[in-house]
């Protein structure tokens, strides 16, 4: 390559490099911006074990069936009957029939008397107490019921009890232990035969739908029915006075209803908020009555009462829930603020940069309240956002006692509040307030896309639940439009580059196609690991190894760290006898123990891995250890890794070398050719593939045409051929004996006649070994001191090839890939092959396929293989599923 074009194409990358690196910065002045990128690391650093919740328990975190989670996408209601349909309510044939064909109501009034006071309760904590209340309510024609509700500590808020009363038994069930069971109750709800009697059923049938999918079809209303009857007052509680003599304590309502055991005061309220809405139902349906049987004496009325109450009633069961939505977050809020807090002074009065504050502190509780799963008004008080627009503190102590002021002056007034303040959420995040508060050029989007990586990204602060991982998800969406668009940040180059290598690698080998039913597997950061069938997401749901984090498009979030695990393997649909496909982890794991088998192949069959000296084959035939030759090439040869190391030495910084350096290296290559004559570049190029197996060649062939024209002119490309760092999917043949280093002996094998099929299976192999990078380090190091941070570098590592495929963010140097392996054994696999065919023949072959099988089997222990799949491949016995170990959750860590 030219010198020129090195520098062209150095002064490209760094371009590009600097516009990664300006989303993150693009909030600062460019001024500070080195002051805050120190502060930003120092941050970091303090941020990365500081948030709250690494060591804060809520109970909505044990949840493993979640409906929603706290990003902006829209709920997804039950999908009965056609999936993929639109979002509409399940039951709107069935609530509407009800509606228009209502049938007789006896039973409700007919036998109404008045309720004993209560005593005892059922509580329901189990999965099997719960199916025998759903038995039991099956067989009643009516029950009572009530919700309460957590909303505090949750953005959007959960439901912590369901009272359920019949005739005979009041019944607590205890949602938070029974979230993810209480589907079994959605069918006697759902059941037009079985009359449900709330009080004001607005919000609790929009929360059983939220939490458990239960959805209301026949519902009595007892508020409806006040209506209806123009009662006075349609509370509960005059209801309770009324008709019952009871008197309750409505304040008990706001209670923590997540604490276990709950008091005896808040299970009394609880049992007595259903217990008596059958018998009041039972009065006000015969005060309906009474009306309609008046007005029967007017016959143009056609005004029927009950059927009134019950119109409204299941009216509201027609309700849908749905997430609110604004144009950005907080916006809302941000107006809400304006009129409220702000309206003692005039609108025109708050200065623009008041207002503004007002808007991103909403922004930022809005963002925070959504990734820890915390209602905004336990993170931010709306008066604490007032006083901090107005006040503008200029340090986090500053901001702190901001915070804790208003507050204080709040509770003074209202002292039923006593939420901690500043909240903990404000507390581990402080720095964020304050260089919302320092930041004069701030940018929306930006801003929203720093908290997000700030907190969820790679590194970042706070743990990832069921609840965020769609926003990171969301995030890196976002992300990645504005890296194409915009060419855009380094957050930190290398974690950058390392998450966009395994996203790549699992975009690039996971399977694109919906398999089976299409379920997919999230990891426990929120990358989509692959897709799988519902035997498996069941799978993991029933070992609490993952959680559902979507129930309509049969999704779940692993709940370990795949690389602790071995992470199972699942199988392509189209080829699900033939493929194993492994996660990035267990490939790692299974690449160093073919590297292991490779070792103990040589040894066995004594013939080396690696060809010791070289020396040109025009020259001197080349010579490797194992070769019975007895020339001496320890004086001609030189190392394959020198040699490759130095030529490449040389074509690439060859004009800027030190001319010591250049002859040093000079020296070397000439030790290959025979030390008899000039060095051209031709030479140079030609060393560049000395010792190199095929499919290496291809590699770094590949890998050059992106980093130089001119080469590409000098190397015939196979453009199919993928030349990405990792290479994968060669067949179980192809693998193996490339495993053997012996690409060169495939050729050699009919591979019919020896009765190997290129699909046998398939696995994920890495090419580039980390000792055989780390030597080139070694080697090369000298000369690559002088041009670190050359785009060189970048261009040559093994994501190179990848980046002209729209992915911008490949681009980021990424240290591990920078080198290539340049210890080829292309030999010693030919050696191997031919040993074994000359020895044992196509069933040696065999043999040989079926010890790397083993191997594989071995390194990962894959759970999932195809049934039929057979280490031996001895035709098509069907075997079932492949077990080799037990699903025990702390699984044996491979080579961890
Ligand atoms: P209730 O059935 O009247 O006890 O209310 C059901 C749930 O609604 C309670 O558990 C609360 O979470 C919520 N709720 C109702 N009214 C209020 C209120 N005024 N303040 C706070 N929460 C309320
Ligand atoms: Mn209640
Ligand atoms: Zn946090």
């Amino acid at each position: 390559m030219e010198f020129k074009d090195r520098i062209k194409i150095t002064a490209l990358t760094i371009a590009s490099l600097a516009a990664l690196s300006s989303v993150i910065f693009l909030i600062t002045s460019s001024s500070s911006f080195k002051h805050y990128r120190r502060r930003r690391r120092k941050q970091q650093q303090k941020q990365s074990s500081s948030c709250y919740l690494q060591s804060h328990q809520k109970p909505q975190l044990s949840f493993k069936r979640v409906l929603l989670d706290n990003s902006f996408s829209q709920f997804k209601h039950l999908n009965l009957h056609a999936p993929n349909s639109s979002n509409l309510h399940p039951y709107e044939a069935e609530i509407k029939n009800l509606i228009e064909n209502p049938e007789s109501f006896e039973d409700l009034y007919s036998d109404h008397q008045k309720m004993s006071d209560f005593f005892s309760y059922v509580w329901i904590e189990t999965e099997a107490q719960l199916k025998d209340l759903a038995h039991t309510l099956s067989k009643h024609k009516v029950f009572a019921v009530d919700t309460e509700q957590h909303s505090l500590r949750s953005f959007l808020g959960f439901t912590a009890l369901i009272q359920i009363s019949t005739r005979n038994e009041d019944y607590l069930v205890d949602t938070i232990a029974l979230h993810d069971a209480m589907g079994v109750l959605a069918p006697v709800f759902a059941d037009p035969a079985i009359c449900k009697v709330f009080h004001g059923a607005d919000n609790d049938v929009l929360w059983l739908q939220r939490d458990f999918h239960i959805y209301v079809v026949n519902l009595f209303d007892t508020a409806k029915a006040c209506e209806v009857l123009s009662k006075p007052q349609k509370s509960l509680a005059y209801l309770l006075e009324t008709y019952c003599g009871v008197a309750t304590n409505k304040l008990l309502q706001r209670e923590d209803w997540r604490q276990r055991p709950l008091s005896a005061e808040m299970l009394e309220y609880a049992q007595k908020d259903a217990h008596y809405l059958l018998y009041i139902a039972g009065c006000l349906i015969a005060e309906l009555n009474l009306q309609d049987k008046d007005n029967s004496n007017c016959p143009n009325d056609k005004f029927d009462f009950v059927l009134e109450a019950r119109r409204r009633s299941n009216m509201i069961c027609l309700q849908l829930y749905s997430k609110e939505v604004e144009a950005s977050p907080g916006e809302s809020a941000a107006s809400s603020i304006f009129s409220r807090h702000l309206n003692g002074q005039r609108v025109s009065s708050i200065s623009y940069e008041t207002q503004d504050l007002v808007r991103c502190f909403c922004t930022w509780r809005d963002l925070m309240a959504r990734v820890h799963d915390e209602s905004l008004r336990y993170v931010l008080s709306d008066q604490a956002i007032v006083s901090l627009a107005i006040k503008g503190p200029t340090t986090p102590e500053e901001i702190f006692d901001t915070i804790a002021e208003a507050d204080l002056n709040v509770e003074n007034v209202n002292l039923n509040s006593s939420l901690p303040s500043p909240s903990s959420v404000v507390c581990s995040h402080l720095d964020d307030l304050y260089y919302l508060i320092k930041d004069k050029k701030r940018n929306a989007d930006e801003f929203f896309l720093q908290i997000l990586q700030n907190c969820l990204g790679p590194n970042g602060s706070c743990p990832l639940s069921v609840y965020n991982y769609a926003l990171l998800i969301n995030c890196d969406q976002i992300m990645k439009n504005r890296l194409v668009s915009k060419q855009s940040p380094v957050i930190n180059s290398k974690q950058v580059a390392r998450k966009a290598s395994r996203e790549l690698f699992v975009q690039k080998f996971s399977c694109k196609s919906p398999v089976y039913h299409n379920c997919r597997i999230y990891a426990n950061d929120g990358r989509l690991l692959c897709y799988c069938d519902k035997r498996k997401l069941e799978w993991y749901l029933r070992r609490d190894l993952a959680k559902l984090v979507d129930n309509d498009a049969l999704a779940i979030m692993l709940l370990f760290e795949p690389k602790r695990m071995h992470f199972p393997e699942h199988l392509k649909s189209h080829r699900s006898h033939d493929i194993v496909l492994l996660c990035v982890d267990c490939h790692e794991v299974a690449h160093a123990a073919a590297e292991k088998n490779k070792k103990q192949v040589a040894k066995e069959f004594g013939i080396p891995l690696f060809v010791r000296k070289v020396v040109d084959s025009k020259e001197i035939p080349v010579i490797s250890e194992s070769s019975s030759s007895t020339m001496n090439v320890e004086e001609t040869g030189v190392s394959p890794l020198q040699l490759r190391t130095a030529a490449m030495a040389l074509l690439r910084h060859g004009q800027r070398m030190p001319p010591k350096r250049h002859e040093e290296l000079t020296q070397i290559v000439m030790q290959y050719y025979g030390g008899r004559r000039e060095i051209s570049e031709e030479d140079l190029e030609r060393a560049l593939l000395v010792g190199m197996s095929p499919h290496e060649r291809r590699r770094l062939e590949k890998k050059r045409r992106f980093s130089s024209k001119h080469y590409s002119e000098v190397i015939l490309l196979d453009k199919e051929q993928t030349g990405a760092a990792y290479t994968m999917a060669v067949s179980a043949t192809k693998n193996s004996l490339e495993k053997a280093g012996t690409t060169d002996g495939l050729k050699t094998i009919d591979m019919k006649s020896a009765g190997i099929k290129e699909q046998d299976y398939f696995m994920v192999e890495d090419t580039i070994s980390n000792k055989e990078m780390n030597s080139d380090e070694n080697e090369a190091s000298d000369t690559k001191d002088e041009y670190v941070g050359n785009i060189d570098d970048s261009c040559e590592g093994g994501r190179g090839p990848l980046n002209g495929t729209a992915r911008n963010d490949e681009s980021a140097p990424h240290k591990n890939n920078l080198k290539l392996s340049l210890l080829g054994h292309g030999p010693h696999g030919k050696q191997v092959v031919d040993h074994i065919l000359e020895e044992y023949g196509e069933d040696g072959i065999r043999q040989f396929c079926q010890r790397w099988r083993q191997v594989l089997v071995e390194a990962i222990h894959p759970r999932f293989l195809p049934a039929g799949w057979d280490v031996m491949h001895s035709g098509r016995r069907d075997f079932g599923e492949y077990s080799v170990y037990n699903p025990a959750y702390k699984a044996p860590a491979a080579n961890t």
